[in-house]
């Protein structure tokens, strides 16, 4: 048995081509996966669970019938999908889990997160983040009506791009001493998480044990998967037809 991991399809109505991958991933190769971790940034943007867009409809269609399959679905949120909520969950048949979280499989524990919290280097994403996080804040949004709430996402997303294009590359990455505490936080030798958009497989030492620090890709231009069996952690590209 099989556990897969993915992160950052920043799903969007402007993007059928990557819905249309996930779709195929979903009736494909995740069918008979024992569970599937979407590590946040599935969607682009995500404005509360009553949005109706048809588009966001579909993948939560999508997403049922792999968990009706019998799979086991996690959530974990985004910095772009950060209000998926509890009609969420169930409308997709999957669970939220809290970023970071210790999931157990096949015999090894792994340290799963978005990634964003390890960003420290970014003080004013840092400060956006706790803004955005705050329970007073996302109530108020969401009370908001939904073209209300669709115009300020766009506005964010405008002001994210031009922050994210005047930053150096490297505050834009994981900050060592952040993955160091949470290694030595959680007491595991594994860490996977996506949100920089940067797969690859680091090895690295925390307190003069070895660990691993894998990070999931991005699906702008090809999927990304990491597969956990017995045999241990495996990153894999996946081509666009
Ligand atoms: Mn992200």
């Amino acid at each position: 048995m099989t556990a897969l991991i993915v992160s950052d399809l920043h799903l969007d109505g402007a993007r059928p081509e990557i819905a249309r991958q996930f779709g195929a991933f979903l009736e494909e190769r995740a069918q008979g996966a024992q569970a599937l971790y979407v590590l946040g940034d599935l969607f682009e943007a995500w404005i509360g669970d009553d949005d109706p867009d048809p588009h966001k409809r579909a993948v939560i269609g999508a997403l049922r019938r792999l968990a009706d399959s019998g799979v086991a679905l996690y959530f974990m949120h985004g910095n772009r999908d950060f209000l998926l909520g509890e009609r969420f969950c169930r409308e997709a048949g999957g669970t939220l889990l809290t970023d970071p979280t210790i999931a157990t499989y096949a015999g090894r524990q792994v340290l799963l997160s978005h990634g964003d919290a390890l960003c420290t280097d970014d003080a004013p994403y840092q400060r956006l983040r706790a803004l955005v996080r705050d329970p007073n804040w996302q109530a108020q949004f969401l009370s908001l009506s939904v073209a209300q709430r669709e115009r300020l996402a766009g506005e964010a997303r405008a002001g994210s791009k031009a922050h994210t294009a005047g930053q150096l590359p490297m505050l834009m990455d994981v900050n060592a001493d952040a993955v160091a505490r949470v290694f030595r936080d959680a007491g595991v030798d594994t860490l996977v998480h996506g949100h920089t958009h940067r797969p690859a497989v680091h090895a690295l030492e925390v307190d003069g044990r070895p660990r691993t620090r894998i990070v999931t890709g991005d699906w702008y231009t090809q999927g990304s998967v990491l597969e956990w069996d017995a045999n241990g952690l495996r990153l894999e590209a996946l081509p666009r037809a």
